[in-house]
């Protein structure tokens, strides 16, 4: 028996005869983490690294929509987190795109750079493998200038998806070997970009699905959604919006001399001058409606795990009213275009997990529970008298907040939120983010 083994036994002795006075550590089970032995959230600020905004599907970049923010409507989130203090940026992906052309547009967004969706990604699905050119809003991000993503929507799960490129990139793109005309793979796909992210926040993000996803006609949704939130703004955006629907690689680029109406006919498929390229969009697996739903859903967050090295929260809404008989209604104050989504899913009966029931409370588009985490990654529920701190990797999931819908909490609808209510809760989550250790 040599000496490391007697110090193994010794070791085994002292931790036995300690046992009773202190009790075994919990075993590990995935899923809600006691909360009893983590420390306090920090009161002061800690770090300065920048907020990434990230935008959810119909959203836009703020050169678009005539000035009128997607984040803040009227108002200007951006530059008001600016002006207490906390530099942030505005990114701006594909409205209508799936989470990996958005995660891959958000990198370039931030570093900068014609964007390469992929030699197989793009093969795969049948699009162009570049993009757009983007100069880079934060060209020095690395691990040692981290950043923080602030996601509503579909801007849940598109930086958990660009978070998984930079740390473990994808072995396909990989392994695959450029053709002797061909450009290198692109960095983003070699992973080993561990901690670039300080944190990851979500409002309302889409965890696991968006039940009008699975729907039928939500394609005529988003359009008359986009229309609709274009409207909020005074915009007409048949006639006179600026509005780039970013989907160059599929060939929808909008053309010279055509007008935003026939773009955006073009682009929703309802007309034959595209050649096809809508069609085959819409049919493919790379786009917004396949990856809401609930099934594409759960198949990224098996994918795309919370990091280790990354702190997450995540903020959900309900905006319904329980009835006798078990089914959820829209409130009366409810954002219009959002109310007969809110109502087919208040009284949904479709196999979920967690059960249908937790599904029909929502903000008009996502579910409570969509909205806390995803399912089967760790999570901690936000005691706000106690705050602690939730490790990396485990979400922090703060308490559902009622009276707010899906568009409200971005834009002023002067009912349930205003201008001065959505800054308060962002500069919120500006200082919690700031607070945040190494
Ligand atoms: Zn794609």
């Amino acid at each position: 028996m040599n000496k490391f083994t007697l110090l193994l036994i010794f070791a085994a002795l002292l931790f036995s005869c300690d046992k009773e006075d202190n009790p075994a550590p919990q075993p590990y089970i995935p899923g809600e983490q006691p909360t009893a032995n983590l420390p306090a959230y920090p009161a002061h600020r800690q770090n300065n690294y920048p907020i990434v905004l990230v935008h959810g599907m119909c959203g836009w970049g703020r050169d678009e929509m005539n000035g009128f923010y997607y984040w803040g409507g009227k108002g200007d989130i951006q530059t008001y987190l600016n002006t207490q203090g906390y530099t942030t940026y505005t990114a701006s992906m594909g409205p209508l795109s799936s989470n990996w052309d958005r995660a891959v547009e958000l990198y370039y967004n931030i570093v900068g750079g014609v964007v390469d969706y992929g030699a197989v990604h793009a093969m795969r699905h049948g699009h162009n493998r570049y993009g757009e050119s983007y100069p880079g809003f934060y060209p020095k991000w690395s691990a040692a200038n981290k950043v923080h993503f602030i996601g509503h929507s579909m801007g849940g799960p598109t930086p958990r998806l660009l978070i998984e490129l930079l740390e473990n990139g994808d072995e396909q793109e990989k392994a695959y070997i450029p053709g002797p005309h061909e450009a290198p793979t692109s960095d983003l796909f070699k992973g080993g970009k561990n901690n670039w992210a300080a944190s990851h926040t979500t409002v309302s993000g889409v965890h696991d699905g968006a039940l009008p996803a699975d729907f039928v006609d939500f394609r005529d949704n988003i359009k008359k959604m986009l229309i609709g939130m274009g409207a909020m703004g005074g915009i007409v955006l048949e006639e006179n919006a600026i509005y780039n629907f970013d989907l160059g690689q599929w060939g929808l680029q909008r053309q010279e001399n055509e007008s935003p109406k026939a773009y955006m006919e073009r682009v929703f498929g309802k007309t034959a001058a595209d050649e096809g390229s809508a069609a085959r969009f819409w049919q493919s697996q790379d786009n917004c409606v396949y990856d809401l739903s609930v099934k594409a859903s759960q198949m990224q967050n098996y994918w795309a795990k919370s990091s280790r090295n990354v702190y997450y929260a995540s903020y959900s809404f309900n905006d319904m009213t329980e009835q006798s008989d078990g089914t959820w209604t829209p409130s009366d104050n409810m954002n219009p275009l959002l109310k007969p989504d809110g109502a087919g899913i208040g009284k949904t009966t479709l196999d979920l997990p967690l059960g249908y029931n937790k599904w029909r409370p929502c903000d008009g588009l996502v579910s409570v529970p969509s909205g806390q985490y995803p399912i089967g990654h760790d999570y901690i529920l936000t005691d706000t008298i106690h705050r602690k701190l939730a490790p990396k990797g485990v979400w922090d999931v703060h308490p559902v907040i009622q009276g707010q819908d899906h568009i409200s909490i971005i834009t002023p609808d002067n009912k349930q939120s205003t201008t001065n209510w959505l800054n308060k809760f962002y500069l919120k989550i500006a200082k919690d983010l700031s607070c945040l250790p190494n």
